[in-house]
């Protein structure tokens, strides 16, 4: 098993990263910028070295200062967490060629994953389902992406392949649109990820964000974990997360997770991962594949009992997946909230000094944060001050434990969004379940 390892990222995630290498024997240091000294984890790790500034990309986004931390504290891996370097390949890489094991898939994987078309490509030949598309970049010939266009069918959407975040995507109504579409996406893709490939897909108008979240070993071994549905979002942001998906069977559970674990194996892939995917009509549609630990892994773990973190540690360090598919047994219904520090009318985040932190509990209520009464959370960063995810018997159940934790958190000396997500467990459509992407934006009249 690994001895000792740096966490390469800050707040909740940090934290839950330390805590499951407390239980597994292994070392940590916490790397932290200067705006970060009294964190949580930074207080509760072995060892700690500042890498920087407060600004990211100075400090988190640092790469040198990260490996030199691995360097002097003799640490032999780096878990990244989720956001910063997570989904770099040349970090990856780096890390890799430093002598240390990056805690995720190798960077091969991630360089893939992150080139849309060659995403969508390697699922194609995987027999993951695709949206109906161009299957590959456009180019410049007006009359045959004409021609495309009105094969897939208007609305049609040019993506970048380079793209992220919700950047770098244009919606097409109609053919006298689309030229100028297609050439404006690639000016901006060329400006912000330096690579102007673009791809045509169709519209989805009204579909749900559901995701298979995957797990393979070095070994050959990949497994699913089923599916989340984290459709309630605002600006491509996710705000609620709740697992199983409603209405999803169990025959469609297996046929896509089975999908989605031949192409781990097809791609190589390793560590943790997460098939993302449109849903609407009955029919899944792969979109993009995120190849990290996520936000809402926590869901995940409570109905299935399998410990996503440990399992990444246990993978990195060579040894074989815990479980096999057929151990996957999935229980109950588990729902997400993420608390962020913000106004919950106008979404301005709202940084300052938490006067009073009391986080809920009781059955079923688990609380990921990093927060303490008298921390202060940074303006320099995501304003996700953690989250909390209720289990219940049912759906029913979940959402009842939920309401309880939201009535009972107390944050005090800063705004949080805790009272948008009591409104949102009043909506007879949530509690209905199966709304989506365009649910919460249209609710709040955006
Ligand atoms: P990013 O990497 O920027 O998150 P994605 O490919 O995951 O890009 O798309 C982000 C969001 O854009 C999706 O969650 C969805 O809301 C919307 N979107 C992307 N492709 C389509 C599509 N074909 N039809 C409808 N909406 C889409």
């Amino acid at each position: 098993m690994l001895d000792k390892i740096v966490i390469a990222n800050r707040g909740e995630i940090a934290l839950r990263i330390l805590r499951a290498c407390r239980e597994m024997g292994i070392k940590t240091v916490a790397v932290h910028s200067t705006a970060d000294n009294n964190l949580k984890h930074v207080l509760l790790a072995d060892e700690t070295v500042c890498i920087g500034p407060p600004a990211s990309n100075e400090s988190y986004l640092n790469m040198p200062a990260i490996i030199s931390a691995a360097e002097v504290t003799d640490a032999v891996a780096i878990h990244p967490g989720y956001g910063f370097l997570s989904e770099n390949a040349d970090f990856a890489e780096r890390v890799d060629s430093s002598g240390f094991i990056f805690i995720g898939p190798p960077a091969q994987a991630i360089r893939e994953m992150g080139d849309k078309v060659a995403a969508i490509q390697a699922m194609k030949a995987a027999g993951v389902p695709t949206v109906p598309g161009s299957d590959g970049p456009l180019d410049d010939n007006p009359e045959e992406n004409m021609r495309l266009a009105r094969e897939i069918g208007y609305p049609v959407i040019i993506k970048a392949s380079g793209g992220g975040g919700g950047r770098g995507m244009r919606v097409v109504h109609a053919e006298a649109a689309l030229t100028s579409a297609i050439t404006v996406t690639q000016a901006e893709a060329r400006a912000a990820f330096g690579n102007e490939t673009v791809y045509m897909e169709k519209y989805l108008e009204a579909p749900r964000h559901i995701e298979f979240q995957v797990l393979a070993d070095n070994h050959g071994n990949a497994i699913h974990l089923g599916e989340r549905d984290c459709s309630m979002q605002r600006r491509h942001q996710k705000v609620i997360e709740e697992g199983p998906a409603p209405g999803i069977t169990q025959k469609q559970r297996e046929e896509i997770g089975e999908r989605c674990v031949r192409a781990c194996q097809e791609l190589g892939y390793r560590s943790a991962g997460t098939f993302e995917f449109l849903y609407q009509d009955g029919q899944f549609f792969f979109i993009e594949m995120n190849t990290r630990l996520q936000v809402e892994h926590p869901v995940t773990e409570i109905i299935t009992g399998v410990d996503i973190v440990r399992e990444q540690l246990r993978i990195a360090s060579g040894e074989q997946l815990s479980l096999t598919q057929e151990q996957i047994i999935f229980r109950g219904h588990a729902i997400e909230c993420r608390i962020n520090a913000e106004d919950p009318k106008t979404f301005i985040p709202s940084p300052g000094t938490l006067s009073l932190w009391h986080p809920p509990g009781g059955p079923g209520i688990r609380v990921e944060s990093h927060c303490y009464s008298g921390y202060t959370v940074p303006p320099h960063y995501d304003s996700m001050i953690g989250k909390i995810i209720a289990h219940g018997a049912d759906r029913h159940m979940a959402i009842a434990r939920m309401r309880n934790a939201l009535a009972e958190i107390v944050v005090e000396g800063i705004k949080t969004n805790v009272p948008l997500h009591q409104e949102i467990f009043q909506h007879a459509a949530f509690r209905t379940g199966g709304t989506d992407i365009h649910y919460l934006e249209k609710r709040l009249g955006l």
